[in-house]
């Protein structure tokens, strides 16, 4: 029996996972429906070029026809392994801006989407090998 069962482990199942397999009083099943991250292109920034054609690790998803595309279909891309998309993206990372952080939390009568509590969270997940710990960026204190 399992308290809880999360399906799909991607970015978020992972992250919940995580989370919640922390109490130890809890059991967790997350369920994947796609392969384990075994695959060397998962491990290397290049591999996406391959991953994005790959069926076993990526769904391949193609939308309907689009009526303001003149009817075409696009190619929508999804990871289908452990890691979900984010096993088989770009690596890019950017932020948003405060602007917008701060019109969301605004709209949602909260602060916890205000551009001051989401940087503290941006930090507490960065590992900025780079720049270290400063304002804006976050070091992970376990790392060397
Ligand atoms: C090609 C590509 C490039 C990208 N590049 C970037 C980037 O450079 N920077 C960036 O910030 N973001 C990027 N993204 C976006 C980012 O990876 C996603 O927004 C993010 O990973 C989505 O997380 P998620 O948890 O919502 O879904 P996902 O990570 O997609 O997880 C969903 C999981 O659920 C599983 N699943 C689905 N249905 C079932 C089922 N019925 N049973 C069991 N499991 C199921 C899937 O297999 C998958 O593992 C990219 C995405 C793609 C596809």
């Amino acid at each position: 029996m399992y308290d809880y069962i999360i399906v799909g482990a991607g970015s978020a199942g992972c992250v919940l996972a995580n989370r919640l397999s922390a109490n130890p009083a809890k059991r967790v099943a997350l369920i994947e429906a796609g392969p384990k991250d075994k695959s060397p292109l998962i491990h290397m920034p290049l591999g996406i070029a391959l991953l994005a054609n790959s069926k076993k690790l990526n769904w391949a998803f193609d939308t309907e026809p689009q009526e303001h595309l003149n009817g075409r279909k696009l190619f929508w891309p999804r990871g289908k392994t452990l890691g979900g998309s984010s096993s088989i993206n770009a690596m890019v990372y950017i932020r948003g801006h405060k602007a917008d952080y701060d019109y969301w939390a605004s709209e949602a009568g909260t602060d916890v989407w205000g551009w001051d509590r989401m940087t503290e969270l941006f930090k507490r997940i960065e590992d900025n090998h780079r720049f270290g710990a400063t304002e804006t960026h976050g070091r992970a204190a376990s790392s060397p």
